[in-house]
């Protein structure tokens, strides 16, 4: 972990004195932790519980996908802590982190524990602050919008649809070992949910798509690659079960990245309001091509993803 300066810091009082009465926003007080979801990347996708937090707190610990701009907001006097992977190094080990906050928490600091998405969303959230609980360093949890849900809606892609999932499924395709994670049934899941949202799944994504399509997921089932989703680097790729991973290697697509599978990515024809303001695309109003189907049922016929 090491302090890492930031040019940008402009001076405390962000968020107005009023409008944290008016909300009711708890007072940040000292030895405590908040451990606080940053969002993924576009600094207005905060909370104002993590942007009261973020101008109040003395001290900030953060990960490696917390947007710069977003540190920016803290107090030019807070102590910026990183506690992220950097340059392909390994990331400190989790208990290290936990010592910091309750080492920084302890000295009577206000600690702000800020993670990317949502801490609790394949985040060692629940890990810290169980930690925190053990030490009995007082805490609250301030959930951010995981890229999960909100990365794929700057792709115009919603997670849910009536007419396509009544599910979904989110899965990690990295283990603690950073293997393909083999504690979970990969075939049920294929076969069960009709979308399937992965995250850190980049490196391995070959075998995790073979291994839905051994299960029965069609290769033309659709796909969506969204790599710095809600940042100025938002890049999206669509493609398929079978061609995703080549697909993905020829656009030189990288981490960070979350995949979509299933049929609510087709729905980006008609959703890719991004595309629509940033590059003037067209978009279709009806992206499944239902429309004559519910002329003549009233409901959209459901899609079966299996071959
Ligand atoms: N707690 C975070 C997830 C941390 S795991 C959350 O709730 O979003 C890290 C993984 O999250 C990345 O490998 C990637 O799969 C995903 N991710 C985080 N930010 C992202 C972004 N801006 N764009 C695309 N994927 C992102």
């Amino acid at each position: 972990m090491a302090e890492k300066p930031t040019q940008l810091r402009p001076a405390a009082g962000v968020l107005p004195g009023e409008m944290r009465q008016r909300f009711g926003l708890p007072a940040f007080d000292a030895g405590w932790v908040w451990l606080a979801g940053a969002g993924p990347g576009d600094p207005g996708l905060l909370t104002l519980h993590t942007v009261h937090g973020l101008a109040e707190a003395d001290a900030v610990v953060y990960d490696a996908l917390v947007d710069e701009r977003i540190l920016a907001l803290a107090k030019p006097t807070a102590e910026l802590v990183f506690a992220g992977k950097r340059g392909g190094k390994p990331s400190p080990k989790q208990s290290d982190i936990s010592d910091r906050l309750i080492e920084l928490a302890g000295d009577g600091k206000r600690v702000l524990r800020l993670k990317g998405g949502d801490p609790f969303v394949f985040g060692r959230g629940g890990e810290e602050a169980l930690a925190l609980v053990a030490a009995k360093i007082p805490f609250r949890v301030i959930p951010g919008v995981t890229a999960g849900t909100g990365g794929l809606a700057y792709a115009g892609i919603p997670v849910t649809h009536r007419e396509t999932n009544q599910a979904v499924t989110f899965v990690t395709g990295h283990s603690a070992a950073g293997e393909v994670p083999e504690g979970m049934d990969w075939n049920a899941i294929g076969k069960g949910s009709p979308v399937i949202v992965l995250y850190m799944a980049m490196k391995h994504f070959g075998i995790i798509a073979e291994r839905f399509m051994e299960a029965g997921r069609k290769a033309t089932d659709p796909v969506a690659i969204v790599s710095n989703a809600s940042t100025p680097d938002q890049r999206v790729l669509e493609t398929t079960l079978g061609n995703a991973a080549r697909a993905a290697a020829e656009a030189g697509m990288a981490a960070p990245a979350i995949i979509c599978i299933g049929e609510v990515v087709r729905l980006r024809q008609g959703l890719d309001w991004l595309g629509a303001l940033t590059d003037g695309r067209v978009l279709d109003p009806d992206p499944l091509g239902k429309a004559s189907d519910r002329h003549q049922d009233g409901e959209g016929k459901q899609r079966p993803n299996l071959a």
